[in-house]
């Protein structure tokens, strides 16, 4: 039994969510289910990043206020989190009170500490990204200077501002990327060393002008200036669990933060998060895990991009949310990109759930019903079978440990087809009490289905409901467990998707 607390980034609700935040999310939702199976302790956080210049924009584009806007989109999200079945502890909002005076709180130490400081700033700079980009970042488009994410021109800001001294956090940072295992998988801790040993590391303004951006939190030593939007997003991490308010939560939950990112905001979540954290005097997180991207021909899937996948419409195809968070976690990588489309994921749906664990339990519970009765009594199971299961188990739970959800789902699903090549091969249908064959079928399709409750909730459940057997973790629940297995209904659970 331990502790973990479990965060996405917050999200910036201009648009509602796509595919590539529901890829984040579901990712650090099978994280958080599979602890809670195993019986950790779980803390799980997502939310919405409210400040910022771009929100006070998309507003006076509606012609709403900021505030009404962001309360609309924080509906929107959690609706799109639970039409995901995202089980969120808390949702946070920057807007919340109790976030907003840690900002203001944090960013006061800093300057009593002399980390923040005035000072002239400028630079190439995207509107979108809120974000001013340095020469190694932005790409050059008909000589001019353009964003690396929006392939937009970017513009010369110049503004007197507040500035965070991150300089002096060189050492302490290339020492936590040299010598720590924080940042996962190693090649990003190894690309942001490589740019810090490159370009070093500068100071960046924590502050804009008020006239500029009036949306946000008010900086508390000078009330022409609000806070920058990143930093105000990245404290979230700890106001969410009582920073300053709540000592003994915020310890026990901070020492097992596990951090999700997708590897945009890598450089944010290492080089600035962890020097603030210094500055502030908190330990670096437990573990960054950072994933690559979703890419559809060739390009990032993003709103920007315009090759973005709706949510509702993958639910609508994949017959609910389980048959989405399985191909997205299918097909997951932290590593490298993945390019994705619709055949693929059809491929996937059909071949995975309805032809190997959709079709598993139902012809299992055919037989059942129609062999036996639908009662099952404990039997010794077949021996190949009963070794397939603890080899799935201990696959599965490795991959999980080193958070690779996609092998963890691959160990879950070869057991079925090993346990549907297992009926073509002994042929139960052909014998007169085939009582021994169903029950290392049950056994097999009760461990699959602990393993996959993580990832598809919904099906598991109706799973165990319909063969009358319990969640459990998977990793002690040992096979010939059950007494007697009674079989309610043979449950047809995902439908195929024929042509287009
Ligand atoms: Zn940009």
């Amino acid at each position: 039994m331990g502790i973990i607390y479990i965060t996405t980034p917050i999200y910036y609700p201009n648009a509602p969510p796509h595919i590539g935040h529901a890829y984040t999310t579901i990712y650090a939702d099978v994280l958080a289910r599979y602890h809670r199976l195993v019986g950790d302790e779980v803390f799980f956080m997502t939310g919405n990043d409210e400040h910022g210049l771009k929100l006070q924009r998309a507003a006076e584009e509606k012609g709403v206020d900021p505030e009404s806007f962001v309360d609309e989109m924080a509906g929107v999200y959690m609706s799109y989190w639970k039409m995901l079945d995202i089980s969120y502890d808390r949702f946070i909002r920057t807007t919340e009170p109790d976030h907003e005076e840690v900002v203001k709180k944090a960013i006061e130490e800093l300057y009593r500490k002399d980390l923040v400081y005035k000072a002239r700033y400028s630079g190439w700079y995207c509107v979108n990204c809120e974000k001013f980009y340095s020469e190694k970042e932005y790409s050059i488009v008909e000589g001019r200077p353009h964003c690396p994410i929006h392939g937009k021109p970017l513009e010369w800001l110049e503004e007197e501002t507040y500035y965070f001294k991150l300089s002096e956090f060189k050492d302490y940072l290339v020492n936590l990327l040299e010598n720590t295992d924080i940042v996962y998988p190693r090649q990003y801790a190894v690309e942001v060393l490589n740019r810090v040993k490159e370009e070093g590391l500068k100071d960046v303004s924590v502050a804009r002008p008020r006239e500029r951006v009036w949306w946000g939190v008010e900086l508390p030593f000078d009330r022409e200036y609000t806070v920058y939007v990143w930093f105000d997003a990245l404290l979230n991490y700890i106001s969410g669990i009582g920073y300053l308010r709540d000592t003994e939560k915020f310890d026990k939950y901070w020492d097992s933060v596990h951090h999700v990112i997708g590897k945009d905001i890598l450089w944010f979540h290492t080089a600035v998060w962890f020097s603030l954290l210094k500055a502030l005097d908190i330990k670096p997180p437990r573990k960054l895990i950072v994933h690559a991207f979703l890419i559809n021909k060739g390009l990032k899937i993003g709103k920007s991009a315009g090759n973005v996948i709706a949510i509702e419409d993958l639910v609508n195809r994949y017959q609910d949310s389980d048959g989405v968070r399985y191909i997205l976690m299918r097909v997951f990588n932290l590593g490298k990109d993945v390019e994705v489309s619709t055949e693929l994921f059809d491929s996937i749906y059909n071949s995975e759930l309805a032809d190997t664990y959709g079709n598993l339990v139902r012809r299992v519970g055919v037989l059942a019903i129609k062999k036996s009765g639908g009662v099952i009594y404990k039997r010794s199971l077949d021996q190949e079978i009963e070794s397939k299961i603890k080899e799935a188990v201990a696959r599965y739970s490795d991959a999980m440990e080193s958070f690779d959800v996609s092998s963890a789902v691959n160990a879950a699903i070869e057991l079925a087809r090993e346990a549907n090549a297992f009926i073509n091969r002994v042929r139960p249908w052909e014998k007169l009490s085939p009582d021994k064959d169903l029950y290392t079928l049950l056994e097999a399709i009760r461990i699959t289905t602990l393993m996959l409750h993580p990832i598809i909730p919904r099906a598991t459940s109706r799973v165990a409901r319909a063969f009358s057997f319990e969640i459990a973790n998977p990793l002690e629940s040992s096979p010939c467990s059950v007494e007697r297995y009674e079989i309610r209904e043979a449950p047809i659970l995902f439908r195929k998707i024929r042509g287009k």
